[in-house]
């Protein structure tokens, strides 16, 4: 097996296991495999291994090697495209174009311009909130630092919430989230938790049937993800080793 092969399959054991000791079934995670800054060769070969979901985190480099690898392998090889990255609105239109999930919404702004673009192309994107709840890694994500105790953070997630499931382009999916780089284990894991019950909230304030799915952990991180419930897990370094810089 090659290096990538036996990294893969390290990753699928290792969310097997985690889940089962979660009690709770390895077919509800998705792994998605984070291809950014590898050319597109490293796709094809991830692909032959058995990789189907792909995240980008630039909108450029998601509208480069798509077609690139469609090129390939055709637009039927049951890859699903994840946009992960935050988006700038000016680049809004790729993602419309290019991406067949989006995990990082943080701004009404960028609803409104890709649900626009969506519907003139005749597509719904699934679709993720991202939410920050550590207030410590960045910027990026609703801010939801104090969810718990604010009742003006509860209402803006839910405003939030219910704008990006009515309007026409987007399908709410479900909730995002970055741990903070480096913290130790129990902080990112209380991380993780304190958005799933997020989730759970959300779920029941807007009175939808189905969960909300989780797209949260990373290489480092990503086993006490699953442990407090992430159904999503991008994954990049643990695959493909370290990444190049662009
Ligand atoms: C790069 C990236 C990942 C993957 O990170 P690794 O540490 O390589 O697993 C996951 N999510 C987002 C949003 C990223 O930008």
């Amino acid at each position: 097996m090659s290096t990538l092969e036996t990294r893969y399959h390290a990753v699928l054991q290792s969310i097997q296991q985690t889940a089962q000791q979660a009690k709770r079934n390895p077919d509800d995670i998705t792994l998605v495999a984070v291809t950014k800054t590898w050319p597109v060769e490293t796709i094809l070969e991830a692909y032959a291994a058995g990789m189907r979901h792909f995240g980008e985190n630039r909108a450029e480099e998601l509208e480069e090697k798509r077609p690139l690898v469609e090129a390939e392998l055709g637009a039927d090889s049951g890859i699903v495209w994840h946009f992960i990255g935050t988006l700038q609105s000016r680049k809004t239109s790729l993602v419309a174009d290019f991406a067949d999930t989006f995990h990082a919404l943080d701004r009404l702004k960028i609803a409104n311009r890709l649900s626009k673009r969506l519907e003139e192309n005749g597509r719904r994107l699934p679709t993720f909130l991202e939410i920050n709840v550590s207030g410590e890694i960045s910027k990026s994500g609703v801010n939801a630092t104090d969810w718990e105790n604010s009742a003006t953070q509860r209402q803006e997630i839910r405003t939030f919430g219910e704008t990006v499931a009515r309007l026409p382009g987007l399908s709410l999916q479900g909730v995002m989230t970055m741990a903070p780089w480096e913290a130790e284990p129990d902080f990112i894991r209380t991380v993780f938790k304190r958005t799933r019950r997020l989730a759970e909230w959300l779920q029941e304030e807007m009175g939808l049937e189905r969960p909300l799915a989780l797209s949260m952990g990373m290489t480092n991180d990503y086993q006490l993800a699953i442990a407090e419930g992430a159904t999503h897990v991008r994954i990049g370094r643990a695959i493909f080793g370290e990444r190049q810089t662009h």
